[in-house]
Order: C-alpha cells, then structure tokens, then sequence
C-alpha cells in the first residue's frame, strides 16, 4: 500500500498508506483517526445520521459493511447489524462471511442479527435461482431479496435509518453504467441519502460513499478487521467490477478522477444544473401479502417470486 521510504504527514514514522488524491501519506497510528474524521465529514455534509437515531447496518462480512459498522460503533452511535444468510454454498462463501460478521459482533459486544433466506422462506437464493429457471441470475434475484429483507427487518424493528457499505468505487462504477446506458430513472435516484418517503420504506444512507475502496480495505487492515475477500462466486465477471477496473484505469492516469466524476454528479444534480426526471410518479401501495410499498398491483415483486404457479417476474 505504501512506499516504505514515505512518512506519515502528521507524525514522520513510516506511512501505511499513500493517498495520491490527497497528497497525503499517513502511517498505520494516524490513518484510522483520519479515515473516521472523513467518513464523520460525510455523515454531516449530507445529514446523514442524527445522534439519537437507531441505526440498523446492512453486513455481508466484508470489509466495506464491517468497516462502517466499526467506525459508526466508535463514532458513539447506536448501531445494530443485520446479516442476510443467502445460502450460497461456493467455497463456504455465506458460512465464511457469516462467521466474520457474528465474531466482529462479539468482540465489540454489539449485536448482530441474521436473516436465513431458507429458513425463513424455505429456499436457499440459488435454489430459488434454480426454480424460477430462465431469466433470473442469481445476481439479480439476490438484490432484489436482500433489499426486500433488509427494508422489512429496519421497517418492522422499528430503526429509523439502514446503513449499506457502498464505497465511492461502488458509486462510480453503478454511476458509469446509468451513464453509458442513459437512465434517467436511476440516475434521478442515486444518491447517498434515500429518504424513507412512503409508509414501510425505511430512510438509506451511505456513509463510505466518499472512500475509495483501497482506503477501506486499508482501514479494515489497519484496524484488524477480519472481513471475507472474496468476492461472492456469483459476482465474478459482473460489469460493475469491469467499470471499476476502467475507472481504476482514469484513476492512475489522473488522480482524484474518480471521486470527481462522482460528486460532480451530485453536486450538478444538487444545484439543479443537472435535471433527470424519474418518469412518472407511480402510486406506491402496501402489497398484499408482506405489507412492503409496491407499484404492482396485489403482490410486489418479492412476494411474486415466491408463488409456485407463476413466472415471478422481476419489477
Ligand atoms: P453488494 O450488493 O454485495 O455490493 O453489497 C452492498 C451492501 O449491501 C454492503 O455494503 C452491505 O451493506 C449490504 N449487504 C450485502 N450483502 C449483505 C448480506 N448478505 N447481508 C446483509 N447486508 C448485505
Ligand atoms: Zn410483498
């Protein structure tokens, strides 16, 4: 990570990490203080997270949620975990992740919950994948699942905020994608506030959406977190890890590139230089079945997926 002839910025001794959007060098003492100063930065700039809040932490056992979770534990909030068991056998791939999360828990003396897809719904992810047949990655299915369970878990346990891990590499890289593609409805919608503006939908935020993905795995590190590398077996070849090797590309070349292309984005849409229309207002209503808000009509598209006579669809 670091050139070992480099020295930290604020005490001399040799630095861990060199940052060359900052122009900034720190070693392993200096760096964490700094990297909980930035992401404290980021939950003020955009109203993230008030003192009194009941923070509920989306963790998948990797470095960006167990790092969020530490840093918002030591920022003196109120922070619960949610971990969603999705039951995908590769390599041990959610028991492995599983594990790192339960132990992070136990070692701070917080609290972690957890989710089973089968237990709760009888079907494993890929077994589900398996069932709809044609048409249902797992990739897709399993966004679609976790979001479902972690709304309904924030929702019904009465927290007032759902935290996830996205780091600034994540949002670049789901930003180039809407671009490339032109999606004026995702485009209209990705930010790193979602407020919770209908009944049953609990309000998003995304505190390490400034970081760069080195600089959390570098905190993780630093801080000894023992998180899951792997990525999931199902994600491997996904596009946005293509976009994230482009932009890695841009990145080297130009330092800070990165990060720009993102908070330009939000600062353009912020200002309203920018305008994208997220289409129609659609009417949200409970869904029949799980009470979730729905644009479909009867069950929404989780509930759908679950019913043994139909294609459930995704929408
Ligand atoms: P991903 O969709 O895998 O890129 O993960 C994005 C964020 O969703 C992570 O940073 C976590 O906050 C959350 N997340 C992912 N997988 C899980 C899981 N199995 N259980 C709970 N939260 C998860
Ligand atoms: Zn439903």
């Amino acid at each position: 990570m670091g050139n070992s002839r480099m020295k930290c910025r604020k005490c001399g001794r040799p630095a861990a990490i060199n940052m060359r959007r900052h122009k900034l060098a720190l070693c392993d003492e200096c760096y964490p203080a700094w990297f909980r100063g930035q992401v404290e930065r980021t939950i003020r700039q955009f109203g993230m997270l008030a003192p009194d809040d009941r923070v509920l932490v989306a963790v998948s056992g990797g470095k960006d949620s167990l790092s969020v979770w530490d840093v918002l534990l030591r920022l003196g909030y109120h922070a619960e975990a949610l971990y969603i068991d999705l039951g995908i056998p590769d390599g041990g791939y959610s028991t492995e992740s599983k594990v790192r999360a339960l132990r992070f828990a136990e070692a701070r003396g917080a609290v972690c919950h957890v989710v089973s897809v089968r237990d709760r719904y009888g079907l494993s992810v890929p077994e589900l994948a398996m069932r709809r047949g044609r048409g249902h990655k797992v990739c897709s299915l399993c966004g679609l699942v976790k979001r479902h369970i972690m709304n309904g878990f924030a929702w019904e346990g009465g927290f007032s905020v759902l935290v996830t891990g996205h780091n600034l590499d994540d949002e670049a890289a789901v930003l180039m994608q809407n671009t490339l593609t032109w999606q004026p409805g995702y485009l209209a919608r990705q930010s790193p506030v979602l407020p919770a503006d209908s009944e049953g939908l609990a309000r998003k935020v995304k505190p390490l959406c400034l970081m760069y993905e080195r600089e959390v795995a570098a905190y993780a590190l630093v801080c000894g977190i023992d998180y899951i590398q792997d990525e999931c077996p199902h994600a491997v070849g996904a596009r946005t890890l293509f976009y994230k090797e482009i932009l890695n590309q841009l990145e080297q070349r130009s330092p800070g590139a990165k990060a720009y292309f993102f908070t330009q984005f939000l600062r353009a849409k912020q200002s309203g230089a920018i305008r994208f229309v997220e289409g129609e207002e659609v009417a949200l209503h409970a869904c029949e079945r799980c009470g979730q808000p729905t644009t479909a009509p009867g069950l929404c598209a989780f509930c759908r997926l679950w019913q043994s006579d139909t294609q459930g669809d995704e929408g």
